[in-house]
């Protein structure tokens, strides 16, 4: 049987296990990406470790996320990062220099190649036939100290492409009719594959607007095959040498199918508040627009830069609407400018920013209270712009290009002939500031300001475990509450005692006060939960504060996904009532005694007994033999350095 693209990459990089769905595989990874606001954890979490240098074949250290320096804190965080980089031979791209993705797939993404990222829009790099992966800072640490990635084997689902793109409609495009077919958990447990003619009317940037936007499916990544146009890319790079071509066998069988036909799709636009609240852009036209943004990972590159600025050109934008423009990299703002394209965009009343995420992680432009924002992003959940009550649409940038021009909601067809767009044969690289690997024996002082607090150690798991329930909270506890994030805390993120001050803050201003006191006394600490619990974001905060607080056991109808795999790494054991009824019986304050804990975990055993007040509670133990280890070892980094 023939293989997909996304299976050839797997196999050739498969080093435990075998390529059978819903069975754990180890993968080797070829390269790794941090932003700033993971990375200072990541890089805590390697130096843990205790490997002198980073053992893939490349590393890169990007800063794209807080770049406001309103004070010491994300400034203390830019030098860390940076002697890190020097210290332990990874790449580094400073402030100002571009969107770790965007920069990635410019300088160094090389098809056929695995990418394991700190950042959930790490699969921007399938654009370039790479299979690209986010993950958590721990699993990302890992891998720069040469482990393996392991995850579970996904399902391939193939999206067939025909037809062509009719002018004004966009790859953005195709990536929202697919969110509107599939919704925001269709990829849940694949990979998403794009085949079929219609690929080679994509260019390298369009398809990782696709691969991009497709973390929005819930889907392990996406990922294109590499055939001429992505050679063109190179070519345009100065890096031709590192094409391969790579493309499925013809008989190679995909999971699920769906057929996209481009030539029939109109300019489309997700409405407030989900990326997949999806409409034609003529059902919504007319709503007046206070604020149009151009940026993020999504959207920014020099293609989608030089077409608006086409477009803006002998026109003005409206003087009702806030227009800004965040440049996805310095190259793609240095090649505009030598183009003669940034004069247009001046002239139309742009506002044009640093290069780097700014108003999509919330760092400033938020919008104005209740008045609709235009973005050409990738995420529009309530409040991530920073303002409540925000209205905030994604779009090609040729829909917030024209309803910037209008100041109302625009099908961008409204405006005539769809102008000419070329772009340079070879780019301006923009890489002056990409600073290389240091030499090995450079002698290097890792820089660390007050924010950056070391990396904690953790005990391995005890015969019995005895403790104490510190909180019992219901359904649908997301890593939101478990740790809150916002201005204040997410400059935290390298400090864990500081941080970990907020933990449960919104249900239980209490908990990490009760939680150090119980610590003074010896006490551990049980949290009790109900279903889905850990739902929400990959952040590994999560899991890493309260098990510095001192919770090692976690006892749930049922867990999410990730945060499970998050509680894992770091030590906490996830249990879940046999009996679902059982949850009533276990009170805040109750004493649990759990005799032969490491026992059960050790031997494979799939259940045991919880005694809260003396009274037995059956608990199940859903758990692969790597998990065990890891768990009796205390957590990944106990288990990486006795492994
Ligand atoms: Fe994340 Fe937005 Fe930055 Fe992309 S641009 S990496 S989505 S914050």
């Amino acid at each position: 049987m023939g293989l997909t693209v996304a299976e050839k990459i797997l196999q050739a990089h498969l080093v435990e296990g075998e390529l059978k769905k819903g069975e754990e595989i180890a993968l080797r990874i070829d390269q790794t990406l941090t932003q700033d606001a993971t990375g200072t954890m990541a890089y805590l979490e390697f130096e843990a470790i205790g490997i002198p240098r980073v053992k893939t074949e490349l590393s890169v250290s990007y800063v794209d996320h807080n770049l406001v320096q309103s004070d010491f804190r994300n400034a203390d965080d830019h030098r860390f990062l940076q002697s890190v980089a020097r210290k332990f031979g990874l790449w580094f791209s400073p402030p100002g220099n571009g969107i770790c993705h965007q920069v990635h797939l410019e300088r160094f993404g090389i098809p056929g190649k695995t990418l394991l990222g700190s950042d959930s829009h790490t699969p921007t790099g399938g654009g370039l036939g790479m299979l690209a992966m986010g993950a958590g800072g721990l699993d990302v640490a890992m891998a720069m100290a040469g482990k393996p990635f392991y995850l579970i084997m996904p399902k391939i689902f193939g999206i067939r492409l025909t037809g062509r793109l009719q002018p004004w409609v966009a790859a953005r495009d195709v990536l929202l009719e697919v969110l509107r077919q599939l919704t925001v958990k269709g990829g849940v447990g694949y990979i998403m594959e794009y085949f079929g003619p219609g690929v080679a009317e994509l260019s390298v940037t369009d398809r990782a607007t696709i691969t991009n936007f497709g973390a929005e499916l819930g889907a392990t990544t996406s990922v294109f095959p590499s055939d001429e146009n992505t050679r063109q890319f190179l070519v345009a790079q100065g890096r031709e040498d590192q094409w391969q071509e790579l493309k499925a066998d013809e008989d190679a069988v995909y999971d699920r199918v769906i057929e996209i036909d481009m030539s029939t799709l109109e300019p489309m636009i997700a409405c407030p508040s989900s990326p997949d609240n999806v409409v034609k852009v003529s059902e919504v036209a007319g709503k007046p627009v206070a604020q149009v943004l151009i940026g993020s990972c999504t959207n920014s590159s020099l293609r989608d830069l030089t077409a608006v600025a086409r477009i803006l050109e002998g026109r003005e934008t409206s003087r009702d609407v806030s227009f800004e423009v965040n440049p996805g990299s310095r190259q793609a703002l240095e090649n505009l400018t030598a183009q003669g394209n940034l004069l247009p965009l001046l002239q139309a009343g742009a506002r044009v920013h640093q290069s780097g995420c700014l108003g999509c992680i919330g760092m400033g432009q938020a919008p104005p209270t209740s008045a609709i924002s235009l973005r050409t992003f990738s995420r529009n959940f309530p409040g991530r712009s920073g303002t409540q009550n925000d209205q905030v649409y994604l779009c090609s940038p040729e829909v917030a290009v024209a309803s910037a021009i209008t100041g109302v909601i625009t099908d961008p067809r409204d405006l005539g002939d769809y102008p000419e767009v070329t772009l340079p044969e070879k780019y301006l690289p923009g890489d002056e500031r990409i600073e290389a690997p240091w030499p090995e024996n450079a002698e290097v002082e890792i820089i660390r300001g007050p924010n950056i607090a070391p990396f904690p150690d953790f005990t391995d798991l005890p015969e019995t475990w005895k403790g104490r329930v510190m909180l019992k909270v219901g359904d649908n506890i997301t890593t939101d509450h478990i740790m809150p994030a916002g201005a204040k805390i997410l400059p935290l993120r390298s400090n864990i005692p500081a941080i970990s001050e907020y933990v449960f803050h919104a249900v239980d201003p209490d908990f990490a006060t009760n939680m150090k006191q119980a610590a003074e006394q010896g006490v551990a600490g049980m949290i009790v939960g109900g279903d889905n619990y850990g739902q929400g974001s990959s952040r590994e905060h999560a899991a890493l504060a309260p098990r510095y607080l001192g919770v090692q056991v976690k006892l749930v109808k049922s867990f999410a996904r990730i945060h499970k795999a998050n509680l894992i790494n770091f030590g906490i054991v996830p249990l879940c009532f046999a009996n679902s009824e059982d949850y009533d019986l276990v009170e805040q304050g109750a004493e649990v005694v759990i005799p032969g804990i490491r026992e059960a975990l050790a031997s494979g055993q799939d259940s045991l007994t919880v005694e809260v007040n003396g009274k037995p509670v059956a608990a199940t133990i859903d758990l692969s033999p790597r998990h065990r280890e890891i768990l009796v070892a205390g957590g990944l980094l106990n288990w990486a350095r006795g492994a």
